[in-house]
């Protein structure tokens, strides 16, 4: 399948791209991952983006829209793909419309992930990532520990908390998200493909994308 996940950080995009990838093949395309990547291994991306990052803000449109350019074209998305993150801006959705036009793409959906602010922030101060850039699970220390602290289930590496996950970034991400990144809900509401799903819970907001697209 083939979907955008709109969403606050912390709203649980990441969560179910992971879940709807084991049901047919797409591909998650995280634009946080790679970029956490990127810094990680200290690129010229990485470089650039590190500061921004850093302090809670979104990363220049040219940066993000060359990665995705790029991503998009490569062979594992041709069988589908999950975008978690990207688009963030009104201008990164209108050039994702004319990338997917110029590839002949139709998108199934574009799903936008409601969840109250208060569960967000608890979510966002409690979570905790891999820090290995290849995994990046997901762990909360309240509902969802790895087994063994500190360490990832899934590959051994440290899990730590990001640096973008301090109260101050975490706040100054929920401001950035209001002013640039829920617009687009009008945007894609216009175009006739939104789906909006109003739950804490993944396991419901995947039982209500599978509806919507019959998967
Ligand atoms: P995320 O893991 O999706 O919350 O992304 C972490 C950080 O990466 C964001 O706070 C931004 O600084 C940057 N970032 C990720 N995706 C984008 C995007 N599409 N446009 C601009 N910045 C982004």
């Amino acid at each position: 399948m083939r979907l955008i996940l709109l969403g606050a950080p912390g709203a649980g995009k990441g969560t179910v791209a992971k879940m709807l990838t084991e049901l047919d093949g797409s591909v998650q395309i995280s634009t946080g991952d790679i970029l956490r990547g990127a810094v990680k291994a200290g690129s010229d991306l990485g470089k650039k983006a590190k500061g921004y990052m850093d302090a809670g803000d979104l990363v220049p449109d040219e940066l993000i829209l060359d990665i995705m350019a790029t991503r998009l074209q490569e062979p594992d998305a041709a069988k589908g793909f999950l975008l978690d993150g990207f688009p963030r801006t009104i201008p990164q959705a209108e050039a994702l419309t004319e990338m997917l036009n110029k590839l002949s793409i139709k998108l199934d959906a574009v799903v936008n992930i409601d969840v109250p602010r208060d569960v967000i922030l608890d979510r966002l101060t409690t979570r905790r990532t891999c820090s290995n850039s290849a995994c990046q699970e997901i762990y909360n220390v309240k509902t969802k520990p790895p087994k063994v602290e500190g360490v990832c289930d899934k590959c051994g590496s440290p899990v730590i908390q990001r640096d973008d996950e301090t109260k101050e970034a975490i706040s100054k991400r929920l401001d950035t998200y209001n002013e640039k990144t829920a617009p687009l809900a009008g945007y894609y509401e216009k175009t006739g493909q939104l789906l909006t799903v109003s739950s804490t819970s993944s396991d419901e907001v995947v039982a209500a994308i599978r509806e919507r697209v019959g998967a």
